[in-house]
């Protein structure tokens, strides 16, 4: 791996183009709970030589300088495969974690946090709805109880902030507003975020990026949830399949939610084996694409061009 880093044909971000830039949303994971390829199956999708046809599970992390210039994460979910994630992504710290929902593919790598506690020297910061908190209490007993651990070890230790819908939290120079959504029944949380503190506003790279929304597991956006879906430059919204799905948009569903949202860039996540890459992502309508993992925005042109011909230009 050279400097710029590449992994068939995928570029990889390094650390020196996260401090350069001040400002990133890296794709950590676009896949569906059950990842792509899917285990066992032959389908053209999972057996796709495409890189992009290979999706972890669903999480991002937002790097920038805070107002005070020090490095900033915020991690998007923790999935189960956030160990290969972090280590791909060289992520170095984690200093809030905003989780969505409770479902496994979103929480179940709470557990690798101990690196970054290691790392930091500190608990981290957890942020969620009552829902979610009561679900990683009651799964995560070892970390929240670890007193009643049969002997000490090595658990993460996490400070949990309880999350509600339509108020603000401010986070290092960020507003992050909630956003509620339905996945099916289950109220889930979106989350919109802007610069907030006037020197994280002007880091370079963020009038490209935000405000930014990231909406996974969608399958309903409620009334009082629309304007906080205004103005945005970047949508990430969930897009599960071809077909409908009781507690998913289709991609057709998304793309109609994409349109009236109308973010200048819309990225979709979290989709199945049934969306090969290539040909799906081709027939978007302008300005909505599909994310693959590793994905850094904002792009530089360079990043656009080297993705091929029919791709140039889709942002004008
Ligand atoms: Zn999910
Ligand atoms: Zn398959
Ligand atoms: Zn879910």
């Amino acid at each position: 791996m050279g400097q710029a880093g590449s992994e068939r044909g995928i570029r990889w971000p390094v650390s020196d183009r996260q401090k350069h830039r001040q400002v990133s949303f890296e794709f950590l994971g676009t896949g569906v709970s059950s990842g792509v390829p899917t285990i066992g199956c032959s389908c053209l999708t999972c057996t796709s030589s495409d890189p992009k046809d290979n999706r972890l599970r669903c999480s991002a992390a937002l790097r920038f300088g805070d107002d005070r210039g020090e490095e900033r994460t915020i991690l998007f979910d923790a999935g189960p495969d956030l160990r290969q994630q972090a280590l791909r992504a060289k992520l170095e710290r984690v200093d809030a974690l905003l989780f969505t929902h409770n479902h496994v593919d979103h929480t179940w790598g709470l557990d690798e946090l101990r690196r970054f506690n290691t790392l930091m020297e500190g608990p981290v910061d957890i942020y969620a709805s009552d829902h979610t908190l009561d679900f990683l209490r009651r799964v995560y007993g070892h970390i929240f109880d670890a007193g009643k651990n049969i002997q000490p070890s090595y658990v993460a230790s996490v400070i949990p902030h309880r999350l509600l819908p339509l108020v603000p939290q401010e986070l290092f120079g960020l507003t992050i507003t909630p956003i509620p959504l339905l996945h099916g029944r289950l109220p889930v949380l979106g989350f919109r975020v802007e610069a907030s503190h006037p020197t994280v506003a002007g880091r370079a790279g963020m009038d490209d990026l935000l405000p930014l929304a990231y909406c996974t597991d969608v399958s309903g956006i409620p009334p009082e949830s629309w304007p906080l879906l205004e103005g945005l430059k970047t949508l990430v919204l969930g897009a599960l399949r071809p077909r409908k799905h009781p507690t998913h948009f289709s991609i057709d569903e998304a793309v109609a939610a994409a349109e009236r949202i109308g973010a200048k860039e819309t990225w979709f996540i979290h989709m199945n084996h049934e969306v090969r890459h290539e040909p799906v992502d081709r027939a978007l309508p302008g300005g909505i694409r599909l994310a693959w993992d590793g994905l850094v925005l904002p792009r530089t042109r360079e990043e656009e061009r080297s993705e091929g011909e029919w791709a140039l230009g889709w942002r004008e």
